[in-house]
């Protein structure tokens, strides 16, 4: 299988190099030539499949001819067995049409440990094969730092810098991430904000001398293999529904960055025949708003219950255009010439059908989303976490009678008690994240300013 640019421009390549290469050379995403597809026995013969196994499957289109079986099953096995959960993504049922596909049982209780636990176990194998150096670098809000370290603390041949806006990430994501002992870890905590930290990542990934001579390699979402790893889960879940009669079937999917609910649409592409994908975000409603006016168009932020979907400029949108548009590199091009330019992007007539046929969405305010939780814990006994309450209310918006909801549950609530402390409900924390408060924890503070991050940096690669 070959990658190639959404926007035309770099050179078709495998997968490895796809992986290595993040965000592509002309700027686009990667994504695959030609996007495989599943016939309905197949489906069928998969039912009985454990996520590992369906997992092996599914990654066995797109990298069979680079990584050999056994290797991909070792990786595979290493990445899951230290979930929580055997099932490693369980399906939990909390009535006869509502399902919640748990994706927090991974070490540091988000769905993003799915990817990233695999992403870590593959850039390590990468570097063993192929002797590579890796050093990876990004900036995160929370869960992707805390789940990047985790996936590759200890592991040879890799190092990882994460930087994170200072007193701006919730205290359990800060204690995940800078808990952590090894070596190869460097936390550094920056004073500004989110955008400042990811504004510096950029012009370091731009400086293609300095992303050369230090290895420089990429953990966010644009990844191709964060999405592909997450199509999984969609094909488990869906799989793994019991007596659903006939009944359609819709998935709901606390959405920040379009990574995980563009899973669902690459899943839904390979010949998953889900119903209605539905994109459950907050305040920050710019999704919310490309589906029901065809306008994109970043607007002003807001700091809501669910600081992991607190994102104006959706990055793996363009992926999704990119299809919208026919897979047409050349139209791609203008449209994301338009956005930088004008500041949007606007789809109407046949188009704008189209993306009202693809998702349905909704913006789910604070106070809904804690209404939610109340009403959740009250009538099932089940504590939803402030992005999974979210996913709620936009799965009870729009489902149908003779319709099952699967909606994600992209973290543990024990991650963001400050939302459910609101409700007046006292959770019992996890023993896993009680402990942590007594642990040391290991960062640096620096200024936001290019030059002392980079100073950092090279100290932290060029050290032995
Ligand atoms: C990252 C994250 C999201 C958003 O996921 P995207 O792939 O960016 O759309 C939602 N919920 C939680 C808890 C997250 O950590």
């Amino acid at each position: 299988m070959e990658y190639i640019s959404t926007r035309g421009k770099v050179e078709a390549r495998g997968f490895i190099d796809t992986v290595l290469m993040g965000l592509a050379d002309d700027g686009g995403l990667m994504v695959p030539f030609q996007i495989p597809t599943v016939s309905e026995e197949t489906l069928e013969k998969w039912k009985s499949l454990s996520f590992q196994e369906l997992f092996l499957e599914i990654f066995s289109y797109y990298t069979n001819d680079e990584i050999p079986y056994d290797d991909l099953k070792k990786m595979v096995d290493a990445s899951y067995g230290n979930f929580r959960a055997p099932e490693v993504t369980p399906l939990h049922q909390v009535n006869d049409s509502l399902y919640v596909l748990e994706l927090f049982h991974g070490p540091t209780f988000a769905f993003k440990d799915v990817a990233l636990q695999f992403m870590g176990e593959l850039y390590s194998y990468i570097a063993r094969v192929r002797g590579e150096i890796i050093h990876i670098l990004g900036a995160t809000s929370g869960d992707t730092g805390a789940a990047a370290i985790a996936g590759v603390r200890g592991k040879e041949g890799i190092k990882i810098c994460i930087l994170h806006p200072h007193g701006k990430v919730s205290k359990v994501q800060e204690l995940q991430m800078t808990t952590v002992d090894d070596s190869n870890v460097l936390n550094l905590s920056v004073e500004g904000n989110f955008d400042d930290c990811q504004k510096v990542i950029k012009e370091l990934f731009a400086d293609l001398e300095f992303k050369g001579r230090y290895h420089l390699r990429a953990i966010n979402s644009i990844n191709f293999v964060r999405i592909l790893a997450q199509t999984v889960y969609y094909f488990y879940a869906y799989l793994h529904v019991e007596n659903s009669g006939g009944r359609k079937i819709n998935i709901s999917v606390p959405s920040g960055n379009f990574g995980n609910i563009f899973s669902g649409f690459l899943a839904k592409k390979m010949g998953l025949p889900i119903n209605k994908l539905i994109i459950a975000t907050n305040e920050n409603n710019i999704l919310e708003r490309f589906v029901s006016t065809g306008e994109y168009k970043p607007g002003e932020f807001t700091s809501t219950h669910s600081p992991s979907m607190d994102i104006q400029v959706a990055s793996n949108f363009e992926r999704y255009l990119y299809y919208l548009l026919g897979e047409d590199a050349v139209k791609l091009s203008e449209y994301m010439a338009k956005l930088q330019s004008e500041g949007k992007i606007t789809v109407s007539g046949e188009l704008l059908a189209q993306v009202q046929q693809d998702f349905s969405a909704l913006g789910v305010k604070n106070g809904p989303c804690l209404e939610i939780i109340s009403k959740y814990n009250q009538t099932y006994g089940y504590l939803l976490d402030p992005h999974t309450a979210c996913g709620i209310a936009a799965y009870e918006a729009f489902s149908g009678q003779d319709e099952i909801g699967i909606t994600f549950a992209t973290a543990h609530p024990a991650k963001f008690d400050e939302a459910i402390s609101l409700t007046g409900i006292q959770q019992t924390f996890p023993a896993e994240i009680a402990s942590l408060s007594s642990l040391p924890q290991h960062m640096t503070l620096v200024v936001n300013d290019k030059p002392t991050i980079t100073r950092e940096l090279v100290g932290f690669y060029e050290a032995k």
